[in-house]
């Protein structure tokens, strides 16, 4: 399988002023072709850095999508680079010029003298049409590489790759296809769960297996190389069957699957319904479960509980257990849950209180520190979670509404295997 490396260029990307939208659409679409970006470079309009950079790509017999910098403006470097890195000088393309020529004249106007160096191509390359703009893209080998420049424009590109740039590239791909699934886990640490799968992430395997950690969530992504999708899609399975067997109950799904959802699809199957009352979390468990399609047939509501006078108002939360444990306690969230459940009239509730910071912690209490409580009809629990004294309070309160929504999730599956 040939190596691709994508360089995106642009001075407003390297400042931060446009987000790169081009390079990750291009590596997703080079992997159904069965080829694998090993580098994304970001260069700023200058002459050295990209030349610079073509050259390290045309190292090995490459594949190099170049987007960006085709412009007719002095900033516009693409084709100079492509140039100077292959040693030739540009020449004029005169079926580009005539395309340019009638792109200004479809629209009424005369082309611009300073258009016409768009026609010009560095020697022994081929212009690529663009349909729908000015700017034609550039397709030359170098060294054993093959090089293929496109527009920045994000929909010229995209018209670009999919009419002649990928029929090209298919061919290199040599029919294979890589396929992608994501496994979805959350209630172990990664390194942890790398212990657990370690075998499988060894380098090298194909599939290869790897994980990516975010807020309390930790997704294990299998990458599956084969001569075709039947056969990519086959040891995909066979994969994540066996990442299953290992990590157990702390999966909750795959790919595009959310814990609400699973946690939705838990209280649909026994028909029971579920109330919030959150404190820390502000909304956010209430806003995850919501995202769900169709969750009004088991979510009936929560209690934004943020102020005590609410907690004790809305949830029944006694002014004793308030004074003699505070807000932030394993007993407030447990009477948080039992006074939602009541509230709502819902079979289980989920409760969550905790301390977000930065200010606000003590050495007895400190940042991070979030209890999650559980109502079910015939019982209340509450469990304490260290969510990270030194993160961010957003980070603290998106970790908290995940660690809550799972222990609930781990709840009810708890509760069906009795
Ligand atoms: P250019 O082809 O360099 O003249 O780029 C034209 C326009 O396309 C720029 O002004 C950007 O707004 C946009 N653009 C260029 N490169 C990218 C990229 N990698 N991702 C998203 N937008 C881009
Ligand atoms: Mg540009």
């Amino acid at each position: 399988m040939r190596d691709a490396w994508i360089l995106s260029i642009g001075t407003e990307l390297t400042l931060g002023q446009t987000v790169d939208t081009n390079a990750p659409w291009l590596a997703r679409e080079l992997a159904a072709l069965g080829l694998r970006c090993a580098e994304m470079r970001t260069i700023s309009d200058d002459l050295e850095p990209i030349t610079r950079s073509i050259r390290a790509a045309c190292e090995a017999e490459r594949v190099i999508l170049i987007t960006g910098g085709l412009g007719p403006t002095d900033d516009d470097l693409t084709r100079n680079a492509i140039a100077v890195a292959a040693e030739v000088d540009l020449e004029l393309c005169p079926r580009s010029l005539d395309a340019l020529r009638a792109f200004f004249a479809a629209r009424g106007r005369d082309m611009p003298d300073r258009n016409q160096v768009q026609a010009m191509i560095p020697r022994g390359a081929t212009a690529i049409d663009n349909t729908c703009g000015t700017a034609p893209g550039i397709h030359t080998r170098l060294s054993g590489a093959d090089i293929f420049a496109m527009p920045g424009v994000p929909y010229e590109m995209k018209t670009m790759f999919h009419r002649d740039v990928a029929p090209a590239l298919r061919a290199f791909g040599g029919g294979a296809v890589l396929l992608s699934r994501i496994v979805r886990t959350c209630g172990l640490p990664e390194a942890t769960l790398g212990r657990k799968i370690a075998t499988l992430m060894t380098r090298g395997r194909n599939p290869e297996v790897g994980t990516t950690a975010s807020l309390s969530e930790i997704g294990v992504r299998i990458n599956a190389t084969a001569p075709s999708r039947e056969q990519a899609a086959t040891m995909l399975d066979q994969t994540e069957a066996e990442i299953r067997n290992r990590l157990g109950d702390i999966v909750y799904g795959r790919d595009d699957d959310t814990l609400a959802g699973a946690v939705g699809g838990l209280l649909r199957a026994r028909s029971a319904t579920l109330a919030l009352a959150e404190s820390c979390t502000g909304g956010l468990i209430g806003e995850l479960m919501t995202d769900i399609a169709g969750s009004s047939e088991y979510f009936l509501g929560g209690v934004i509980s943020y102020a005590n006078s609410a907690k004790r108002d809305l949830l029944g939360v006694r002014p004793e257990t308030l004074d003699q444990h505070g807000a932030v306690s394993e007993q407030s969230a447990i009477e948080m849950a039992i006074g939602a459940r009541k509230a709502l009239g819902a079979d289980f509730a989920l409760s969550v209180t905790g301390i977000a910071g930065p200010g606000g912690g003590s050495t007895e209490k400190p940042v991070g520190l979030v209890y999650i409580g559980i109502a079910n009809p015939t019982a209340a629990i509450a469990r304490e979670y260290h969510l990270g004294f030194d993160s961010p309070r957003d980070v603290i309160r998106q970790r908290a509404a995940r660690v809550a929504l799972n222990e609930l999730r781990r709840h009810l599956l708890r509760d069906q295997a009795k």
